[in-house]
């Protein structure tokens, strides 16, 4: 199946046939679709689309065109939808200096403050650029900080541009325009592109291929593009197929439709979705829910079955670039300890970093001390706390083992710190909670403190 990775489906153009439109799609084996918003009304339909289809995921954007209407406010609403779940990216954000729509100075502001919420995020990045590599190019190298993630889309540079956005670690997303018979520049770029850095988009409803040129164009065309794109590098359709969907799921958070996400990939680290499990139900969590489809960024991470060892080792042969390995999802892993235990076995062995994400009730769950059996195989421990007292604790969290887990937890805390190299406490900042009591508990225990923004993930 395709992923079309860069299309508008919630624009008017499909108000009275979408579902029309998905089923055409399909049956020409596009089976996701990245809806893209370009201000703060698609992005915020787009989203909409998003919570109706499982197969459909949503950008957060302001277009270089639409960047004379920035402002604090846009930027505040803006950041309020990014936090829904399944957003995946940021975009499209960029410069255009063909069709000069918004003053540059304006376009080179906006672009600057949606990398900021890119950043803060940790999200992928869409990137539209017309006549305007130079300042784009320089504006992502001076502003980030963190390693750039994203894709050049509806690429129409030239070979030299397509080298500098690939050395930038950027992917690069072709779209129905390089069939045109103009193209010639693009076509160039198309065969250079190495196809491991290649997605395919369609930027419908615009830029419909040749054959239905002048036409609305939708994401059952991307099946021609893909085509198209085979000829001209000489390979099949399915190597196109195959390369750019693996692509697209590599670089966006999304699930694969039917598809157990045992095991999620945030930056360089593979997150393990230990168990869906857990031995608190706090107010915060989606685990509480009990129709919720556990969402974190795009990855559906409700389970049918737990991750076996076997999994995990698996995804991990699939690509060599993981830093570290995390124990963390919906769910509290030391209710599988003899799994932690034998998966570290195997990390170690490889020479990966690991890190425990816990609610610290594994000693009481085991009604033993488990923390020996993760020495030498932990090496990092964040425990959440999640309150400054028992009371609140029990309130926040509401744990299982009712009055007192708050001590408990504490004391669990103390021992990791005995034992494993690095501990840290966490707190989600719910309103209940007071920062600086909790800032005070951490310090007492002797420890660093983490606050984390109740949707800010990864
Ligand atoms: S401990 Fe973690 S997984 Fe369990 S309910 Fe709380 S936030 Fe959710
Ligand atoms: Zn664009
Ligand atoms: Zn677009």
């Amino acid at each position: 199946m395709f992923v079309d990775t860069h299309c508008h489906l919630q624009f008017k153009d499909y108000d009275s046939d979408l579902e029309a439109v998905l089923s055409r799609a399909v049956q020409d084996s596009v089976g996701t679709f990245l809806c893209v918003g370009v201000d703060v009304a698609t992005s915020r339909l787009a989203n909409a689309l998003a919570q109706k289809h499982p197969f459909i995921y949503s950008s957060v954007g302001l277009h270089p065109h639409e960047a004379k209407e920035f402002n604090e406010s846009v930027f505040h609403e803006l950041r309020e939808i990014i936090k829904l779940t399944k957003v995946v990216a940021i975009g499209e954000i960029g410069l255009d200096y063909y069709r000069n729509l918004s003053p540059a100075e304006d376009q080179k502001k906006c672009f600057v403050r949606m990398l900021d919420l890119a950043q803060e995020f940790r999200h992928p990045i869409l990137l539209h650029i017309r006549e305007a590599y130079p300042d784009v190019l320089a504006l992502l190298r001076t502003h980030c900080t963190l390693p750039i993630r994203g894709v050049n889309h509806c690429f129409s540079g030239s070979v030299k541009e397509l080298k500098e956005i690939l050395d930038l670690g950027l992917f690069v997303s072709f779209s129905g325009n390089v069939t045109y018979p103009k193209s010639e520049a693009i076509r160039e770029a198309a065969k250079e592109c190495p196809l491991d850095r290649m997605l395919i988009e369609t930027d419908a409803p615009y830029l419909s291929p040749q054959a239905f040129r002048g036409k609305r164009n939708e994401p059952a065309f991307l099946r021609q593009t893909a085509a198209f794109i085979a000829a001209l590098k000489g390979i099949s359709l399915e190597e196109v197929e195959t390369k750019t969907t693996e692509n697209a799921f590599s670089l966006f958070p999304m699930s694969r439709v039917g598809e157990e996400q045992l095991v999620y990939p945030i930056g360089d680290a593979l997150y393990v979705n230990v168990t869906n499990a857990c031995s608190a139900r706090c107010t915060f969590c989606e685990l509480s829910k009990s129709d919720s489809e556990l969402y974190l960024k795009g990855y559906r991470l409700k389970m049918k079955r737990d991750p076996s060892v076997d999994d995990v080792l698996k995804a991990l042969d699939s690509t060599s670039s993981y830093r570290e390995v995390v124990f963390c999802g919906y769910g509290e892993p030391t209710l599988r300890i003899k799994f932690l235990v034998e998966l570290s076995k195997a990390l170690k062995a490889r020479g990966l970093r690991t890190r425990l994400n816990t609610n610290g009730h594994g000693n009481l769950i085991h009604k033993r001390s488990i923390v020996p059996e993760l020495a030498g195989l932990i090496d990092e421990v964040s425990v959440s706390l999640n309150a400054e007292d028992d009371a609140k604790y029990n309130a926040v969290v509401r744990p299982h083992f009712g009055v007192g887990t708050y001590e408990k937890v504490k004391a669990f805390v103390l021992e990791c710190k005995k034992t494993l190299p690095k501990v840290v406490v966490t707190f989600v900042e719910v309103p209940e909670i007071d920062i600086e009591a909790c800032e005070k508990v951490a310090r007492g225990l002797g420890v660093e403190a983490r606050f984390r923004k109740l949707d800010v993930v990864g």
